[in-house]
């Protein structure tokens, strides 16, 4: 169910109209809703609650505190891939014993944040960052609990930029290289093999890939008790993806019986890493119209979001529904245009030839399945302002991050003092 509706003729989010938002927070702007994402995280966790499964919620997919903070008071704990992840994770709340710590390239620096956090586990990516990991750990009179992410060489069926699990990807231990690893981190001090980790992809919309992949780490469990390891975690990553259009992911049941069915068996405590899941379908970015120029051959509605807002389509040619705020009359003609922003690239398209009702200029445009993926690679450019971001709950909303000015920018930026004296003097403002 979409807690993004038309009621009484206007788009509202759990009962809040988003024009009467835009007029608060002005345009662009991301709302979430709490409601959303207390569905999502139950439906997951209901799911598995006949199994021992830790979710580790994917931070990546959406960072604000907020976000965080609502999932974590559900139970939720963290999957984070920097320090600055772990920092936000530990800031709203998640409890050090929930944290994961993956990426491909973490720092001395960042594991020894993760160390004196006292994180839950670290998932290993490489011989070279077991040994690093090693060496950190020693110095600080510390074990780190570890899990040796292994690529299972599956083909997710997913969009190339994100696959993660094929041997040609960067990410994880190759699978014929994980007995000599697991015999390396067993010997090496300060390490604590815990387990095997993997995850092969985002937007997944198959569970087949999944099957592959589970079989894989089975019988690789199978294999490493057998050389005497103690394996008792298994990390099964995130990846089960969301409906942006026509796209039928898999139940989330399907997944969790598919868990049980290949994984149960081993008798491990599980970690599940879900990211898009959980956000994607709570977050709507909400845009003006600014102009509409009628070409020839196309004709092009220019919103003032851009693609320093939402990089998606430019980035994965991404597909997300786009509707108007004030609700169209059922019989209402559509005609094809192309949705772009401001920004000066012909990439700054967020759809093209996409049939919409008839739209003005102040009129406010829904972006939609845009909880994921979308604030969090928000930028600044083109030096347009970072976009605010609004929660609401039951009715009620609040700022969860405020839009700051343009001194707020220009300020993050300085001078050497050879510049200072030019003679040039410097204006601030435009008054
Ligand atoms: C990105 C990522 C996730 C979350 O992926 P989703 O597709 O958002 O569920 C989980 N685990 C790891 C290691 C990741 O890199």
């Amino acid at each position: 169910m979409s807690f993004f509706t038309y009621q009484d003729g206007q788009m509202q989010a759990e009962g809040v109209p988003l024009a009467r938002i835009a007029e608060q927070v002005g345009t662009p702007f991301y709302c979430y809703s709490s409601a959303a994402l207390t569905a999502a995280y139950q439906a997951f966790a209901a799911a598995f609650s006949g199994q021992p499964a830790t979710i580790c919620y994917a931070l990546k997919a959406n960072s604000n505190q907020a976000v965080i903070r609502t999932l974590t008071a559900l139970g939720a704990g963290a999957d984070v891939v920097s320090e600055g992840e772990l920092r936000r994770a530990l800031r709203a709340g998640v409890p050090a014993s929930k944290i994961v710590f993956a990426g491909v390239g973490k720092t001395a620096a960042e594991m020894a944040a993760g160390l004196d956090a006292g994180i839950l586990q670290f998932n290993v990516e490489s011989m070279p960052e077991l040994r690093t990991l090693s060496a950190v750990a020693a110095a600080r009179g510390r074990n780190a609990s570890v899990s040796l992410r292994i690529n299972p060489d599956v083909d997710a069926n997913t969009h190339a930029k994100i696959s993660t699990g094929k041997a040609e990807n960067k990410f994880g231990i190759e699978f014929g290289a994980a007995r000599a690893a697991f015999a390396e981190a067993a010997a090496l001090p300060g390490i604590e093999p815990a387990g095997i980790a993997l995850h092969i992809g985002s937007q997944l919309t198959g569970l087949e890939p999944y099957r592959a992949a589970f079989t894989r780490m089975a019988e690789l469990t199978a294999t490493l008790r057998a050389d005497g390891h103690a394996i008792r975690r298994l990390d099964l990553g995130g990846g089960l993806g969301i409906t942006y259009g026509e796209e039928r992911p898999p139940a989330i049941r399907d997944y969790a019986a598919l868990v049980k069915e290949v994984i149960g068996p081993l008798g491990c405590d599980l970690i599940l890493e879900p990211g898009r899941l959980l956000t994607g379908n709570a977050g709507v970015l909400v845009t003006r119209v600014i102009y509409v120029k009628e070409g020839t051959s196309r004709s092009f509605v220019i919103v003032d979001a851009a693609m320093n807002d939402l990089i998606r389509p430019a980035l994965y040619d991404a597909y997300h529904a786009i509707l108007p705020v004030a609700e169209p009359a059922s019989d209402a003609a559509t005609r094809r245009v192309d949705i772009v922003g401001p920004v000066c690239e012909s990439a700054d398209t967020f759809a093209t030839q996409r049939p919409l009702p008839p739209v003005a200029a102040g009129d406010l445009l829904t972006i939609c399945s845009a909880g994921a993926y979308s604030a969090v690679m928000g930028s600044t450019y083109n030096t347009r302002l970072p976009t605010p971001e609004v929660m609401v709950r039951g009715g009620d909303y609040a700022i969860v991050k405020a839009r700051p000015d343009y001194d707020a920018i220009i300020d993050q930026d300085s001078l050497p003092d050879w510049l200072v004296d030019t003679g040039v003097s410097r204006s601030r403002g435009v008054a």
